[in-house]
């Protein structure tokens, strides 16, 4: 059977904008999204953040991506039509998806609410769909998915600045409750204060712990402290106040991508201390040992997290009134925004308002 085209394969028009290869540059596509089936949900896509990983895969940088490519896993909207078998939602809901459309629902993983760790999930965009179709992001007009990846957005979060959180918010909200590193007076250290790093803050904050802000540079003290509320700061250069600081924290959320070291992060954790990275270094990191058996520490990996832990974060969001910090964008100025991504020039992460500005 010859393969149909990306606007033949599915019955519903559908319009976004997609990389066609490795230069990562984003321009306007039109395809097509399935019928909603009867456990499926459609949604207008209203808003969608812009995730480093979409930046990743629209260049190719890990290998995966299949071309077209239409990026973004941090998608909401509005409920558009409900299959007949759907039984969380109806028309008009507020709604999102993060990271994953589908999963086996049989493994270990999937019994124990951990889809996002189950072998056979299904990532929202360039992956291989149940029925065999390449699955697009949230860089488009619509949305459908099974509603067992469908999020309720609570009517107190506003839709652009909850966004994000549906996978920096869960990536670093799911550390922290299933590392134990979320009982009151805590210490946890956060470092890197990006797009994951100050949703950390905020979620540790809002569970009662103290946290410390751990960066490599010296002008985010003042955005650590006086706007999101960290008790301490640290520049990790600083032999002396990282020595003052050792041994006195529970545990660690590492949101660095880049390549760097973690004994000096050891150090700071207390007897049986946790470290948990939730950035993905491209290289490996140099795991020091001795420190690990003198205090009993812990180093782990964590990402992003199941569909129920999902909700649970996004409800925790909602009655602590946690948002990310945004700046909106129009659909036709992504591909600027993607060279300011990769500097680093984001407070603390791009949100494509979809909703007003993708135009055919
Ligand atoms: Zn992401
Ligand atoms: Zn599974």
């Amino acid at each position: 059977m010859a393969a149909k085209s990306h606007e033949e394969e599915h019955p519903n028009k559908a319009f976004g904008w997609a990389a066609r290869d490795q230069s990562g540059v984003l321009s306007p596509f039109q395809f097509s999204r399935r019928v909603t089936g009867e456990k499926d949900v459609a949604f207008k896509v209203l808003f969608c953040g812009i995730c480093h990983s979409d930046l990743h895969m629209a260049k190719n940088e890990w290998g995966i991506s299949t071309y077209p490519l239409v990026p973004g896993h941090e998608i909401v909207g509005q409920v558009t039509e409900v299959g007949s078998k759907v039984e969380k939602f109806k028309v008009g809901d507020k709604v999102g998806t993060g990271g994953l459309v589908g999963s086996c629902h049989s493994c270990d993983s999937c019994s124990n609410n951990l889809e996002n760790y189950c072998p056979e999930m299904i990532l929202t965009y360039s992956a291989k769909y149940h029925d065999g179709t390449i699955t697009y992001g949230g860089y488009s007009d619509i949305m459908v998915a099974d509603e067992h990846f469908i999020v309720r957005i609570p009517d107190n979060l506003p839709l652009d600045a909850a966004a994000p959180l549906l996978c920096a918010g869960i990536t670093v909200y799911s550390p922290l409750r299933s590392y134990g590193l979320d009982k009151r007076g805590m210490h946890v250290g956060v470092v890197g204060l990006g797009g994951l790093g100050h949703v950390a803050v905020k979620f540790a904050k809002a569970m009662g712990l103290k946290v410390t802000v751990i960066s490599t540079s010296p002008s985010k003290k003042q955005e650590a402290l006086g706007h999101l509320g960290a008790d301490s700061f640290l520049v990790s250069h600083d032999q002396d106040g990282m020595q003052a600081a050792a041994g006195t924290m529970d545990g660690i959320i590492d949101t660095v991508s880049a390549t760097h070291p973690i004994s000096p992060l050891i150090g700071l954790l207390k007897t049986r201390g946790k470290l948990v990275l939730v950035g993905a270094p491209a290289k490996p990191l140099e795991l020091p040992v001795f420190p690990l058996l003198l205090g009993g520490k812990i180093v782990g990996g964590s990402g992003g997290g199941g569909m129920k832990e999902t909700q649970e974060m996004i409800d925790f969001a909602a009655r602590n009134n946690i948002t990310a910090g945004i700046e909106v964008i129009s659909m036709d100025y992504v591909n600027t925004a993607m060279e300011r991504l990769l500097k680093g020039d984001v407070r603390y992460r791009f949100v494509i308002d979809i909703g007003n500005t993708l135009k055919i």
